[in-house]
Protein backbone atom coordinates (compact mmCIF):
# COMPACT_ATOMS: atom_id res chain seq x y z
CA UNK A 1 0.00 0.00 0.00
CA UNK A 2 1.18 3.46 -0.95
CA UNK A 3 2.07 5.72 2.30
CA UNK A 4 -0.33 8.33 1.19
CA UNK A 5 -3.40 6.28 1.63
CA UNK A 6 -2.42 5.80 5.30
CA UNK A 7 -4.99 8.18 6.25
CA UNK A 8 -8.64 8.22 6.31
CA UNK A 9 -9.57 10.58 3.38
CA UNK A 10 -9.24 10.91 -0.29
CA UNK A 11 -10.71 12.25 -3.29
CA UNK A 12 -12.56 9.88 -5.29
CA UNK A 13 -11.95 10.62 -9.52
CA UNK A 14 -14.79 9.21 -11.28
CA UNK A 15 -13.46 9.04 -14.76
CA UNK A 16 -16.05 7.69 -16.52
CA UNK A 17 -17.90 10.93 -16.13
CA UNK A 18 -15.31 13.26 -17.56
CA UNK A 19 -15.37 10.68 -20.88
CA UNK A 20 -19.32 11.47 -20.55
CA UNK A 21 -19.19 14.65 -20.29
CA UNK A 22 -16.45 14.59 -22.94
CA UNK A 23 -19.06 12.60 -25.34
CA UNK A 24 -21.69 15.16 -24.57
CA UNK A 25 -19.47 18.16 -25.20
CA UNK A 26 -17.95 16.29 -29.09
CA UNK A 27 -21.85 16.02 -29.66
CA UNK A 28 -23.08 19.48 -29.42
CA UNK A 29 -20.02 20.91 -31.49
CA UNK A 30 -20.18 21.27 -34.72
CA UNK A 31 -18.89 18.23 -36.13
CA UNK A 32 -15.46 19.08 -38.21
CA UNK A 33 -14.41 20.67 -34.65
CA UNK A 34 -11.40 19.85 -32.63
CA UNK A 35 -11.34 19.70 -29.32
CA UNK A 36 -8.80 20.37 -27.17
CA UNK A 37 -9.03 19.10 -23.58
CA UNK A 38 -7.47 21.87 -20.90
CA UNK A 39 -5.42 19.11 -18.03
CA UNK A 40 -3.66 22.15 -16.66
CA UNK A 41 -3.19 22.74 -12.66
CA UNK A 42 -3.24 18.54 -12.39
CA UNK A 43 -6.29 18.02 -14.40
CA UNK A 44 -8.24 21.36 -12.57
CA UNK A 45 -7.12 19.02 -9.32
CA UNK A 46 -8.95 15.60 -11.00
CA UNK A 47 -5.18 14.33 -11.85
CA UNK A 48 -3.44 15.22 -15.70
CA UNK A 49 -2.50 12.22 -16.69
CA UNK A 50 -5.77 10.10 -16.55
CA UNK A 51 -8.15 13.32 -17.42
CA UNK A 52 -5.77 13.25 -20.33
CA UNK A 53 -6.41 9.54 -21.14
CA UNK A 54 -9.82 9.47 -20.49
CA UNK A 55 -10.31 12.66 -22.53
CA UNK A 56 -8.52 11.21 -25.69
CA UNK A 57 -10.64 8.05 -25.59
CA UNK A 58 -13.57 10.08 -25.14
CA UNK A 59 -12.58 12.04 -28.58
CA UNK A 60 -10.01 15.14 -27.59
CA UNK A 61 -8.15 15.87 -30.19
CA UNK A 62 -5.40 17.44 -27.98
CA UNK A 63 -4.16 18.80 -24.56
CA UNK A 64 -3.39 22.14 -23.36
CA UNK A 65 -1.81 23.24 -20.13
CA UNK A 66 -0.46 26.13 -18.29
CA UNK A 67 3.60 25.63 -18.27
CA UNK A 68 5.84 24.17 -19.59
CA UNK A 69 6.93 21.89 -16.63
CA UNK A 70 3.36 20.33 -16.46
CA UNK A 71 3.57 19.52 -20.17
CA UNK A 72 6.88 17.99 -19.61
CA UNK A 73 5.66 16.06 -16.93
CA UNK A 74 2.57 14.93 -18.89
CA UNK A 75 5.39 14.32 -22.11
CA UNK A 76 7.39 11.97 -19.50
CA UNK A 77 4.46 9.70 -18.42
CA UNK A 78 4.12 8.82 -22.05
CA UNK A 79 1.56 11.16 -23.42
CA UNK A 80 1.81 11.57 -27.28
CA UNK A 81 -0.95 14.10 -28.45
CA UNK A 82 -0.32 17.44 -29.36
CA UNK A 83 0.20 19.89 -26.07
CA UNK A 84 0.00 23.19 -26.49
CA UNK A 85 1.46 25.27 -23.40
CA UNK A 86 -0.95 28.40 -22.57
CA UNK A 87 1.29 30.77 -21.09
CA UNK A 88 4.82 32.05 -22.93
CA UNK A 89 7.46 29.85 -21.85
CA UNK A 90 11.21 31.53 -21.38
CA UNK A 91 13.01 32.06 -24.75
CA UNK A 92 16.24 30.05 -23.63
CA UNK A 93 13.75 27.03 -22.61
CA UNK A 94 12.37 26.84 -26.45
CA UNK A 95 14.76 23.74 -27.42
CA UNK A 96 13.62 21.77 -24.63
CA UNK A 97 10.25 22.73 -25.83
CA UNK A 98 11.32 21.28 -29.50
CA UNK A 99 12.68 18.54 -28.32
CA UNK A 100 9.70 17.64 -26.51
CA UNK A 101 7.33 18.30 -29.53
CA UNK A 102 5.48 20.77 -27.62
CA UNK A 103 3.20 23.77 -28.96
CA UNK A 104 4.19 27.50 -27.76
CA UNK A 105 1.90 30.45 -26.92
CA UNK A 106 3.41 33.44 -28.60
CA UNK A 107 2.53 37.00 -27.91
CA UNK A 108 5.25 39.82 -28.92
CA UNK A 109 7.91 40.34 -31.56
CA UNK A 110 10.32 41.02 -28.41
CA UNK A 111 9.83 37.41 -27.79
CA UNK A 112 10.98 36.36 -31.00
CA UNK A 113 13.55 38.20 -31.18
CA UNK A 114 14.99 37.54 -27.58
CA UNK A 115 14.15 33.79 -28.58
CA UNK A 116 16.35 33.92 -31.54
CA UNK A 117 18.84 35.61 -29.79
CA UNK A 118 19.61 32.99 -27.23
CA UNK A 119 18.63 29.69 -29.98
CA UNK A 120 20.45 30.83 -33.30
CA UNK A 121 18.61 31.63 -36.05
CA UNK A 122 17.08 28.29 -37.30
CA UNK A 123 15.75 24.79 -35.83
CA UNK A 124 16.00 23.48 -39.35
CA UNK A 125 14.90 20.24 -39.73
CA UNK A 126 13.35 20.73 -36.69
CA UNK A 127 9.88 22.91 -36.56
CA UNK A 128 8.53 25.17 -33.76
CA UNK A 129 4.78 25.22 -33.82
CA UNK A 130 3.44 28.16 -32.42
CA UNK A 131 -0.04 29.36 -31.35
CA UNK A 132 -0.58 33.27 -31.07
CA UNK A 133 -2.61 34.50 -28.24
CA UNK A 134 -4.77 37.87 -28.98
CA UNK A 135 -5.74 40.03 -26.60
CA UNK A 136 -9.50 40.54 -27.31
CA UNK A 137 -10.65 42.01 -23.97
CA UNK A 138 -9.68 40.41 -21.21
CA UNK A 139 -6.82 42.07 -20.68
CA UNK A 140 -4.32 39.73 -19.70
CA UNK A 141 -1.68 38.30 -22.43
CA UNK A 142 -1.67 38.55 -26.14
CA UNK A 143 -1.61 41.49 -28.89
CA UNK A 144 -4.15 43.93 -28.55
CA UNK A 145 -3.63 45.84 -31.96
CA UNK A 146 -2.53 45.90 -35.42
CA UNK A 147 0.99 47.53 -35.17
CA UNK A 148 1.77 44.34 -32.64
CA UNK A 149 0.63 41.96 -35.25
CA UNK A 150 2.23 43.44 -38.26
CA UNK A 151 5.51 43.46 -35.80
CA UNK A 152 4.91 39.89 -35.05
CA UNK A 153 4.59 38.77 -39.18
CA UNK A 154 8.19 38.54 -40.30
CA UNK A 155 8.94 36.50 -37.08
CA UNK A 156 6.20 33.67 -37.86
CA UNK A 157 7.20 33.80 -41.49
CA UNK A 158 10.65 31.93 -40.99
CA UNK A 159 10.57 28.80 -42.61
CA UNK A 160 11.61 26.85 -39.53
CA UNK A 161 7.92 28.22 -38.01
CA UNK A 162 4.87 26.66 -38.15
CA UNK A 163 1.79 28.88 -36.94
CA UNK A 164 -0.52 26.02 -35.86
CA UNK A 165 -2.75 28.73 -34.46
CA UNK A 166 -4.10 31.69 -33.73
CA UNK A 167 -6.26 32.43 -30.43
CA UNK A 168 -7.75 34.52 -27.66
CA UNK A 169 -9.80 33.92 -24.46
CA UNK A 170 -13.18 35.01 -23.05
CA UNK A 171 -13.63 37.20 -19.88
CA UNK A 172 -17.08 36.72 -19.63
CA UNK A 173 -18.01 33.86 -21.41
CA UNK A 174 -20.39 32.09 -18.15
CA UNK A 175 -22.22 35.75 -17.67
CA UNK A 176 -25.74 36.27 -18.71
CA UNK A 177 -25.35 39.68 -19.69
CA UNK A 178 -23.33 37.98 -23.37
CA UNK A 179 -22.92 42.02 -24.58
CA UNK A 180 -18.98 42.03 -23.49
CA UNK A 181 -18.57 38.37 -24.74
CA UNK A 182 -19.96 39.33 -28.49
CA UNK A 183 -17.84 42.42 -28.15
CA UNK A 184 -14.60 40.07 -27.82
CA UNK A 185 -15.88 37.90 -30.82
CA UNK A 186 -16.30 40.26 -32.98
CA UNK A 187 -12.68 41.88 -32.08
CA UNK A 188 -11.54 38.58 -32.87
CA UNK A 189 -12.98 38.03 -36.10
CA UNK A 190 -11.17 41.29 -37.12
CA UNK A 191 -8.04 40.27 -35.70
CA UNK A 192 -8.62 36.81 -37.86
CA UNK A 193 -8.93 38.89 -40.90
CA UNK A 194 -5.36 40.39 -40.03
CA UNK A 195 -4.11 37.32 -40.54
CA UNK A 196 -5.98 35.83 -43.17
CA UNK A 197 -4.83 39.56 -45.36
CA UNK A 198 -1.09 38.91 -44.34
CA UNK A 199 1.90 36.14 -46.07
CA UNK A 200 1.12 33.85 -42.36
CA UNK A 201 -0.91 30.72 -42.97
CA UNK A 202 -2.44 30.12 -39.45
CA UNK A 203 -3.68 26.62 -39.20
CA UNK A 204 -6.35 27.19 -36.71
CA UNK A 205 -8.64 29.62 -35.09
CA UNK A 206 -9.59 28.69 -31.40
CA UNK A 207 -11.66 31.42 -28.78
CA UNK A 208 -14.42 29.72 -27.07
CA UNK A 209 -13.74 27.84 -23.69
CA UNK A 210 -16.44 25.65 -22.38
CA UNK A 211 -19.14 28.13 -21.50
CA UNK A 212 -18.76 29.90 -24.49
CA UNK A 213 -18.48 26.67 -26.61
CA UNK A 214 -21.86 24.94 -25.26
CA UNK A 215 -23.58 28.27 -25.06
CA UNK A 216 -22.48 29.66 -28.88
CA UNK A 217 -21.52 26.94 -30.75
CA UNK A 218 -20.59 29.57 -33.73
CA UNK A 219 -18.31 31.24 -31.44
CA UNK A 220 -16.60 27.37 -31.81
CA UNK A 221 -14.76 28.18 -35.17
CA UNK A 222 -12.01 25.30 -35.93
CA UNK A 223 -11.53 24.05 -32.53
CA UNK A 224 -12.59 24.49 -28.81
CA UNK A 225 -10.82 24.76 -25.31
CA UNK A 226 -12.26 22.92 -23.20
CA UNK A 227 -11.86 22.34 -19.33
CA UNK A 228 -14.41 23.12 -16.79
CA UNK A 229 -17.18 21.48 -19.07
CA UNK A 230 -14.96 18.50 -19.20
CA UNK A 231 -14.92 18.00 -15.03
CA UNK A 232 -18.61 18.55 -14.96
CA UNK A 233 -17.98 22.05 -13.39
CA UNK A 234 -19.67 25.51 -14.88
CA UNK A 235 -22.98 27.52 -14.44
CA UNK A 236 -26.03 25.28 -13.31
CA UNK A 237 -27.81 25.89 -16.14
CA UNK A 238 -24.98 24.86 -19.01
CA UNK A 239 -24.12 21.92 -17.02
CA UNK A 240 -27.62 20.63 -16.92
CA UNK A 241 -28.35 21.26 -20.32
CA UNK A 242 -25.44 19.76 -21.54
CA UNK A 243 -26.12 16.67 -19.43
CA UNK A 244 -22.43 17.44 -17.66
CA UNK A 245 -21.98 15.23 -14.21
CA UNK A 246 -19.58 16.25 -11.62
CA UNK A 247 -16.46 13.54 -11.54
CA UNK A 248 -14.93 14.56 -7.96
CA UNK A 249 -16.20 13.69 -4.57
CA UNK A 250 -14.16 14.01 -1.27
CA UNK A 251 -14.67 11.66 1.39
CA UNK A 252 -13.05 11.03 5.35
CA UNK A 253 -14.05 9.83 8.45
CA UNK A 254 -15.18 10.85 11.75
CA UNK A 255 -12.10 10.48 13.97
CA UNK A 256 -13.43 11.68 17.40
CA UNK A 257 -17.07 12.33 18.00
CA UNK A 258 -17.39 14.25 21.68
CA UNK A 259 -20.39 14.87 23.45
CA UNK A 260 -20.00 18.78 25.03
CA UNK A 261 -21.74 20.49 27.60
CA UNK A 262 -23.47 24.12 27.08
CA UNK A 263 -20.73 27.23 27.03
CA UNK A 264 -17.65 24.89 25.90
CA UNK A 265 -15.26 25.82 23.51
CA UNK A 266 -14.22 24.36 20.41
CA UNK A 267 -11.00 25.11 17.85
CA UNK A 268 -8.35 28.00 18.00
CA UNK A 269 -9.13 30.81 19.33
CA UNK A 270 -12.26 30.02 21.23
CA UNK A 271 -14.10 30.97 17.81
CA UNK A 272 -16.78 28.18 18.38
CA UNK A 273 -19.21 28.29 21.38
CA UNK A 274 -21.72 25.79 22.18
CA UNK A 275 -24.74 26.89 23.27
CA UNK A 276 -26.45 23.59 24.02
CA UNK A 277 -25.14 20.57 24.63
CA UNK A 278 -23.84 19.37 21.21
CA UNK A 279 -22.45 16.36 19.96
CA UNK A 280 -18.87 16.96 17.91
CA UNK A 281 -16.85 15.49 15.42
CA UNK A 282 -13.51 15.96 14.70
CA UNK A 283 -12.45 15.06 11.04
CA UNK A 284 -8.97 15.09 9.69
CA UNK A 285 -9.01 17.61 7.04
CA UNK A 286 -7.95 20.86 7.42
CA UNK A 287 -6.49 23.63 5.80
CA UNK A 288 -3.20 21.67 4.67
CA UNK A 289 -5.45 19.85 2.44
CA UNK A 290 -7.00 22.66 0.75
CA UNK A 291 -9.99 23.35 2.88
CA UNK A 292 -9.22 26.74 3.72
CA UNK A 293 -10.78 28.76 6.70
CA UNK A 294 -12.78 30.63 3.74
CA UNK A 295 -15.08 27.31 3.54
CA UNK A 296 -15.38 27.53 7.52
CA UNK A 297 -19.09 28.42 7.15
CA UNK A 298 -20.00 25.25 4.78
CA UNK A 299 -21.10 22.26 5.90
CA UNK A 300 -20.02 18.47 5.25
CA UNK A 301 -22.48 15.24 5.12
CA UNK A 302 -22.71 12.91 7.86
CA UNK A 303 -25.13 10.11 7.40
CA UNK A 304 -26.90 11.92 4.66
CA UNK A 305 -27.44 14.68 6.65
CA UNK A 306 -26.16 18.15 6.20
CA UNK A 307 -23.29 19.16 9.82
CA UNK A 308 -22.16 22.73 10.04
CA UNK A 309 -18.24 23.45 10.32
CA UNK A 310 -17.22 25.09 13.94
CA UNK A 311 -14.88 26.99 15.09
CA UNK A 312 -11.49 28.01 13.00
CA UNK A 313 -10.02 25.29 10.50
CA UNK A 314 -6.73 23.77 11.41
CA UNK A 315 -3.93 22.50 8.91
CA UNK A 316 -5.21 18.98 9.53
CA UNK A 317 -8.54 18.62 11.15
CA UNK A 318 -11.43 20.39 11.84
CA UNK A 319 -14.83 19.96 13.58
CA UNK A 320 -18.36 19.55 13.13
CA UNK A 321 -21.82 19.73 14.90
CA UNK A 322 -23.14 16.25 14.41
CA UNK A 323 -27.06 15.97 14.37
CA UNK A 324 -26.61 12.77 17.11
CA UNK A 325 -23.65 10.66 18.19
CA UNK A 326 -21.70 9.03 15.95
CA UNK A 327 -19.40 6.61 16.27
CA UNK A 328 -15.38 7.18 15.30
CA UNK A 329 -15.02 6.04 11.63
CA UNK A 330 -18.46 7.38 9.77
CA UNK A 331 -18.20 8.59 7.06
CA UNK A 332 -18.33 12.02 6.05
CA UNK A 333 -18.51 13.63 2.79
CA UNK A 334 -16.67 16.93 1.67
CA UNK A 335 -17.22 16.67 -1.84
CA UNK A 336 -20.09 14.60 -3.91
CA UNK A 337 -23.37 12.83 -2.32
CA UNK A 338 -23.84 11.51 0.94
CA UNK A 339 -26.71 9.11 1.07
CA UNK A 340 -30.03 11.72 0.15
CA UNK A 341 -27.45 14.87 0.31
CA UNK A 342 -24.66 16.36 -1.88
CA UNK A 343 -22.60 19.08 -1.67
CA UNK A 344 -20.74 20.66 -5.37
CA UNK A 345 -17.13 22.28 -5.83
CA UNK A 346 -20.17 25.19 -7.58
CA UNK A 347 -21.65 25.26 -4.11
CA UNK A 348 -18.62 25.30 -1.82
CA UNK A 349 -17.00 27.70 -4.80
CA UNK A 350 -20.03 30.46 -4.33
CA UNK A 351 -18.67 31.02 -0.64
CA UNK A 352 -16.03 32.49 -2.13
CA UNK A 353 -17.30 34.26 -4.98
CA UNK A 354 -15.26 32.09 -7.24
CA UNK A 355 -15.24 29.24 -9.51
CA UNK A 356 -15.95 25.40 -8.92
CA UNK A 357 -11.88 25.06 -9.90
CA UNK A 358 -11.34 27.00 -7.09
CA UNK A 359 -11.97 24.10 -5.01
CA UNK A 360 -10.92 21.15 -6.97
CA UNK A 361 -7.54 22.70 -7.65
CA UNK A 362 -7.20 23.64 -4.12
CA UNK A 363 -7.45 19.73 -2.82
CA UNK A 364 -3.78 19.83 -2.43
CA UNK A 365 -1.28 16.57 -3.24
CA UNK A 366 -1.53 15.76 0.31
CA UNK A 367 -5.26 14.27 -0.57
CA UNK A 368 -4.72 10.83 -2.57
CA UNK A 369 -6.84 10.24 -5.64
CA UNK A 370 -8.98 7.30 -6.27
CA UNK A 371 -9.62 6.70 -9.77
CA UNK A 372 -12.99 4.88 -10.28
N1 LIG B 1 -8.26 28.54 -22.57
C1 LIG B 1 -7.50 29.26 -21.74
C2 LIG B 1 -6.51 30.21 -22.29
C3 LIG B 1 -7.68 29.14 -20.36
O1 LIG B 1 -6.94 29.88 -19.53
C4 LIG B 1 -8.67 28.25 -19.88
C5 LIG B 1 -8.93 28.10 -18.46
O2 LIG B 1 -8.83 28.96 -17.64
C6 LIG B 1 -9.42 27.51 -20.78
C7 LIG B 1 -9.20 27.68 -22.13
C8 LIG B 1 -10.52 26.57 -20.33
O3 LIG B 1 -11.59 27.29 -19.82
P1 LIG B 1 -12.85 26.55 -19.17
O4 LIG B 1 -12.34 25.83 -17.97
O5 LIG B 1 -13.80 27.64 -18.84
O6 LIG B 1 -13.37 25.62 -20.21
Amino acid sequence: VAPELYRNTWAEVDLAAIGSNVRHIKRQLPSAVKLMAVVKADGYGHGALETARVAVESGADSLAVAYLSEALTLRKQGVKLPILILIPIKPQEVPMAIEYDLMLTVTSAAWFKEMRRVCGHSFYPFMLNVHVKMDTGLGRIGIRDKQQWEAMVPWLEAADIEVEGMFTHFATAGDKDTGYLHTQFLRFREMMEWANNSPVHVKTFHCANSAAALRFPEMSLDMVRIGAAMYGFGPESIKNAARLESALSLHSSLIEVKHLKKGEYVGYDLAYRTDREEWIGTVPVGYADGWSQSLRHTELIVDGQRAPIIGKIGMDQMMIRLPREYPAGTKVTLIGRNGRESVTCMELAANLGGAAQEISTSISCRVTRVYS
